[in-house]
């Protein structure tokens, strides 16, 4: 995975590929979208060292869910040419699906939470509704898909920090319905 060189844009922009990180087994696995420039790709570990790390990282230690592994759609950071974070491209998503579906059939997750309109739509289907508030839970190789709303969205005041907390809290009741590992 770390020698990867499938997309040729993202083998420039990169400053390294970033693997999912944490227990594995895990019971619960978080999918994102890809490492950010002051983030992942500085530090090599998938939200970490941002704003949007800190932030799931403080919403997990919150609700108190052990045994979790995190990681991205995409495992390098996309860059415009300006050397801005931008979305990954179809292409690029597509590309690295083989490494999430490794590290999904390693971590064995009961639970995958997908971060994001776009972690959901890969995982669960294009036409599959986004309703984080409402959660419709689909099914991926055993695993349950599970919609949440990217940190990064709470970050630039699209969603209310509060409601965010009450959807977190929300994931941990469906956690303690499911049975362990
Ligand atoms: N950091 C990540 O690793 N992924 C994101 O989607 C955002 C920030």
């Amino acid at each position: 995975m770390r020698e990867c060189c499938a997309c040729a844009a993202l083998v420039k922009c990169r400053s390294r590929v970033v693997p999912g990180d944490g227990a594995v087994p895990a019971r619960v696995m978080f999918v994102g979208i890809a490492p950010g420039r002051f983030g992942g790709d500085l530090t090599g570990i998938p939200f970490s060292g941002d704003r949007s790390g800190m932030l799931l990282r403080e919403m997990i230690a919150r609700t108190g869910i052990e045994e979790v592994f995190i990681t991205n759609l995409v495992r390098c950071n996309p860059r415009d040419e300006r050397g801005r974070n931008r979305d990954p491209q179809r292409a690029e998503i597509d590309n690295c699906r083989r490494h999430l579906e490794a590290e999904i059939a390693m971590v064995r997750p009961r639970v995958i939470v997908c971060l994001g309109a776009m972690a959901w739509r890969q995982l669960a289907g294009r036409d599959a509704p986004f309703s984080p508030s409402r959660p419709k839970i689909r099914e991926h190789d055993g695993a349950a898909l599970y919609p949440m709303y990217h940190p990064g969205y709470i970050i630039r005041g699209a969603y209310n920090a509060h409601r965010y907390a009450r959807d977190f809290r929300r994931l941990q009741r469906h956690l303690a319905k499911t049975a362990p590992r």
